[in-house]
């Protein structure tokens, strides 16, 4: 079962870290065991109203589900609950954040650099868009349209322009479209997608890069989901080897731990190249940094109070599964990836279905449409077939894409805003590919009952 491991793992653990206490004259919590048993109980009925997404038949949304040594990490770290808001708060979990964000950082390519954890992917994203408005005060921000939509809200809420940028039929930035606002000469920082939340598109880095050194302007990389799959270069097409090779050569990267990384809720990463943006952080609080002169975590943060047991979970996490291409970590993302390509090549052969006109999917995202007589027609099917499939235990996603991402004739940017409602998938988990059979006879007995053959 997949809940078992972790408390058979943890009890040893937990034993341990008590032993190195025990100079403390005794102190016993004072705890209702029955009552918390009986709460716990009714905890654990309320929990089951969920999709199930520890199992693989959840292939809709990206979730995936935390190691059991992130969980175990995490439950043994709550025997402490440090905040790794200072070394006041938690001296080990800040070095472990230290040490778990410098290997972060060399996946990247980055050895110099300033960074840190973070509750999630939209504030680390909210600060690397505040540097870059601090470094360019009121200069325009610009994503693709297939950015993730809090690029528009956090640059709102640091009132700097926000404008978005149309996306090719692969849901890619169009550059010719970048390029038309690059020479307006007010673009502060372009944010570049490597993996879009909707189908797993990667901008073309490398000429955006190129058009960086023609017309100047910071470049943030938001790869909160894509970020990890710059250890698979090989399993990927040329376009997104060539994006995330080149990511070292952006200004700010953010990567979600708790996306991709098998942690728990509560970890997204920012990382700057350039360390001396840590003076923008600069603040000087009367009660939070006493008993250290060394680099407090607080004092290049936005946020103040941080889960240190988000630290300890991924540091290790890393222990087990380090992040090196052609480890056990790298390999879990391939079979996710190789359970993408054979999910897309399957929908390909089989005419009910239409994936994206311009090929294979570029990370382990799959989206398709039902073949139908009109776009109204082909999302009431979508619907229906996504209905059916939770009723097999198959649990698929829905996604609204424009209508050009089917059509196989280039289409100039400006261009229609009709969309279609799709079914999408992420094969995220590792185990997706030995299941892809069961997904698909699931998949095809859904369709088959919703349309028919
Ligand atoms: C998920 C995601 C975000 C937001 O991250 P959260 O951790 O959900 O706040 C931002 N950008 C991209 C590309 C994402 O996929």
């Amino acid at each position: 079962m997949p809940f078992d491991p972790v408390p058979g793992l943890l009890a040893p653990a937990t034993e341990l870290l008590e032993q190195q206490f025990v100079s403390l004259p005794t102190h016993h919590p004072i705890i209702d065991s029955p009552a918390i048993a009986q709460v716990l109980a009714a905890t654990a009925h309320r929990l089951a109203d969920n999709y199930p997404y520890f199992h693989p038949l959840y292939a809709g949304q990206m979730l995936k589900p935390p190691h059991p040594v992130a969980r175990a990490a995490y439950a043994l770290a709550m025997s402490i609950n440090p905040n790794n808001h200072a070394r006041d708060g938690g001296r080990a979990s800040s070095e472990m954040e230290i040490e778990a964000v410098r290997e972060i950082a060399a996946m990247f390519g980055w050895d110099q650099f300033l960074g840190h954890l973070t509750s999630s992917g939209t504030i680390a994203n909210l600060e690397a868009l505040w540097v870059s408005g601090q470094l360019a005060p009121g200069k325009r921000i610009v994503a693709s349209v297939q950015a993730h939509y809090t690029h528009n809200r956090i640059s709102a809420v640091l009132q700097l322009p926000y404008s978005s940028i149309p996306a090719d039929n692969r849901g890619r930035m169009c550059l010719d479209a970048l390029e038309a606002e690059l020479r307006k000469g007010d673009v502060g920082t372009v944010v570049v997608t490597l993996g879009t939340t909707a189908i797993g598109a990667v901008d073309p880095l490398p000429e955006i890069l190129a058009l960086r050194s023609r017309f100047g302007f910071r470049i943030h990389v938001d790869s909160a989901y894509g970020g990890y799959f710059c250890l698979i270069p090989d399993a990927l097409d040329e376009p997104a080897r060539l994006a995330f090779t080149a990511i070292n050569q952006a200004d700010s990267i953010v990567v979600d731990p708790h996306k991709h990384g098998l942690q728990p809720y509560g970890c997204g990463c920012v990382l700057f190249r350039d360390p001396a943006v840590g003076r923008f952080y600069k603040h000087s609080s009367p009660y939070t940094y006493f008993t250290s002169k060394q680099l407090h975590l607080g004092e290049i943060s936005i946020e103040c109070s941080r889960a240190g047991a988000a630290a300890v979970a991924l540091w290790a996490t890393h222990q087990l599964l380090p992040l090196v291409p052609g480890g056990d970590f790298a390999h879990g993302l391939a079979q996710g990836r190789a359970a993408a390509l054979e999910l897309d090549r399957r929908l390909r052969a089989d005419n009910r279905f239409q994936p994206l006109a311009a090929g294979a999917p570029e990370l382990d995202i799959v989206v398709w449409k039902l073949n139908a007589s009109t776009p109204q027609r082909a999302s009431e099917l979508a619907q229906k077939i996504f209905q059916a499939a939770a009723a097999r235990d198959l649990h698929l996603a829905l996604v609204e894409l424009p209508l050009i991402c089917f059509q196989h004739e280039p289409v100039p940017s400006g261009h229609d805003p009709a969309t279609v409602t799709c079914l999408r998938s992420v094969l995220m988990k590792p185990e997706h590919k030995a299941w892809l059979g069961r997904i698909w006879d699931r998949l095809t007995a859904a369709t088959a009952e919703t349309m028919g053959g």
